[in-house]
């Protein structure tokens, strides 16, 4: 592992009265601020203004009013908007990625491919949202005389909520097809982590979008989150299945839709054709990539007896060898993690596994010499499902080995577990992969990648199995779950029904020979 001193000068683009600027924008300062440090060193970036439960009540006041005539805006001129933004967007990337890196500490790779991912979301929907959004007409119950349109209405304000490990991604990018479709948003995301998306708003609004219509309210989750639910006519959650749990039970007690983006503790299966440097490859950055702190990164990786031996090898030293370190440039494959807290957590997974019986092949310890809570890429051997890294996600920079005899073995250890995010089955033989694939309980599954082509894929929906979640995001479901189906129907003469004075039977008989008339034409 390369070692360095930190020495480390903060990104140009973030000076103190930027930074001030972008906190200006959220609702109330009610509470007192939160202190925003920068996770490579432990500094105080910004003073955060923390909301309370009637600002939120307030930012949701303000949203509703901006949403009216938003509503009422032609979809054709709401999209104009984000073909403005996506080039806002794309111009300002390395201001995102400085935001991002200061505000959450990974490396300058993940937080430059970050900043893409709204673009692409941006960029699919402008593509598909007129269509999806555009009345459809629908034949009604009697052929030429009734018919029935689906049209797409707004649900109105929706609330997001966003974790701390992609907050431009999950911030920004799952308000969009919410504003396309004609809603207002107040988002919370994490204190951590707000920088990011507040200039993420910024943007949107430079490219046209209403002010008011995009509010931010900041605080701890339990604290705010009760009266953004309360609020919102849909909730847009990503986080931990724990929180997720709260937030569906509430949005349930107050009938409202939600989407929960949860949790994962992903598998990566190889199947003894597989291509070993493309496995190693892979394995690398499924494992370390964000320093472990992707939803469907892999924590488990699962090989046939005839390649663990050779996988063993050339994995470990591709760990052992990681640069790893603070850097506001391109060069460190991996950084921090997220906080000393989120550390600490990760460390008693591994000492709670070592002291179970696993194995530390490398790693395994804090690097307080790089920074606070930079962490050793670790792997293991041995884990079992009586150790908390073995059932539980770390998240966190730690991956266990496992050795299979069968495919129908690994395929039934890949599922022994609650959750079912994420997949990745590598094997030269893409319909033996795609086989696995079939039987794999997991929304997601990568044949020869981790994760990034599902995620890209922004046209196919997008969600956990299992405990990893409730919903989808992207494909049309991303759009429209932010929109309630109204069913205009129209009658143009009262011809259903007994006419007056019919003798009921034959008019029993009439409607049941018609409705086997309208399917055997297959009008109906
Ligand atoms: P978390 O659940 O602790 O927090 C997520 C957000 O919820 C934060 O903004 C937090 O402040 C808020 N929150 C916490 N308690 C709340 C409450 N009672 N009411 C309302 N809001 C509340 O998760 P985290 O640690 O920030 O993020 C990491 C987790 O997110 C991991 O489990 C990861 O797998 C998951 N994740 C999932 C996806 C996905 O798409 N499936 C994507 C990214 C992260």
């Amino acid at each position: 592992m390369t070692l360095t001193p930190l020495g480390l000068t903060r990104p140009a683009s973030t000076t103190d009265a930027f930074l001030r600027q972008l906190v200006g924008r959220v609702q109330g300062a009610s509470r007192p601020p939160w202190p925003l440090t920068e996770v490579y060193t432990g500094e105080l970036l910004v003073e955060l203004p923390q909301s309370s439960p009637a600002d939120v009540e307030q930012a949701f006041a303000a949203a509703r009013a901006a949403q009216r005539a938003w509503a009422a805006t032609p979809v054709k001129q709401r999209l104009a908007v984000f073909k403005r933004a996506h080039t806002i967007f794309v111009d300002n990337a390395r201001t995102v990625a400085d935001l991002i890196q200061v505000e959450s500490g990974k490396n300058r790779q993940m937080a430059i491919e970050e900043t893409c991912d709204p673009p692409m979301v941006m960029s699919h929907y402008l593509k598909r949202a007129a269509k999806l959004l555009a009345p459809v007409r629908r034949g009604g119950p009697v052929p030429m005389l009734s018919s029935s349109t689906e049209i797409r209405q707004p649900k109105g304000v929706v609330g997001i909520i966003a974790p701390w490990n992609f907050p431009f991604a999950t911030g920004i990018s799952d308000a969009l097809p919410a504003l396309m479709a004609g809603n207002a948003v107040v988002l919370k995301p994490d204190n951590k982590t707000a920088l990011s998306p507040l200039y993420g708003v910024q943007m949107l609004e430079e490219a046209g979008l209403p002010k008011g219509l995009f509010q931010v309210v900041c605080g701890e989750g339990p604290d705010v989150g009760p009266t953004l639910i309360d609020n919102a006519d849909y909730v847009m959650f990503t986080g931990s299945t724990a929180t997720g749990r709260v937030i569906g039970e509430r949005a349930g007690r107050n009938l409202i839709g939600c989407c929960l983006e949860l949790g994962g503790k992903n598998p990566m299966i190889v199947l003894d054709d597989a291509d070993m440097a493309e496995v190693v490859s892979g394995a690398v950055f499924g494992a370390f990539g964000n320093t472990g702190q992707i939803c469907m990164h892999i924590e488990r990786i699962y090989l046939p007896e005839s390649r663990y031996d050779e996988f063993k090898a050339a994995f470990v030293a591709r760990a052992q060898g990681l640069d790893v370190r603070a850097a506001y440039e391109f060069g460190p494959e991996m950084g921090s993690l997220v906080s000393v807290d989120h550390m600490r957590r990760v460390k008693s997974h591994v000492d709670d596994a070592v002291a179970k019986g696993a194995t530390v092949l490398c790693g395994g310890q804090p690097r307080p010499d790089l920074g606070p809570a930079f962490f050793e890429p670790t792997v293991l051997e041995g884990v079992t499902t009586d150790m908390l890294c073995g059932v539980t996600e770390t998240f966190g920079p730690v991956v266990a080995l496992h050795r299979y005899r069968s495919l129908d073995e690994a395929i039934a250890l890949a599922n022994d577990t609650d959750y079912g995010l994420n997949a990745s089955v590598w094997s030269r033989n893409v319909e033996a992969a795609r086989a696995v694939a079939a039987r794999l309980e997991s929304g997601n599954v990568n044949i020869n990648d981790i994760l990034a082509t599902s995620f890209a894929s922004k046209a196919t929906p997008s969600g956990g199995f299992k405990n990893s979640g409730v919903g989808v995001r992207h494909g049309d479901p991303g759009l429209l779950k932010y929109t309630d189906a109204q069913n205009v129907a129209v009658l143009k003469k009262q011809v259903m029904g007994a006419k007056p004075g019919q003798d009921p039977e034959k008019y029993v008989t009439g409607m049941l020979s018609s409705l086997k008339l309208m399917r055997k034409l297959r009008i109906r």
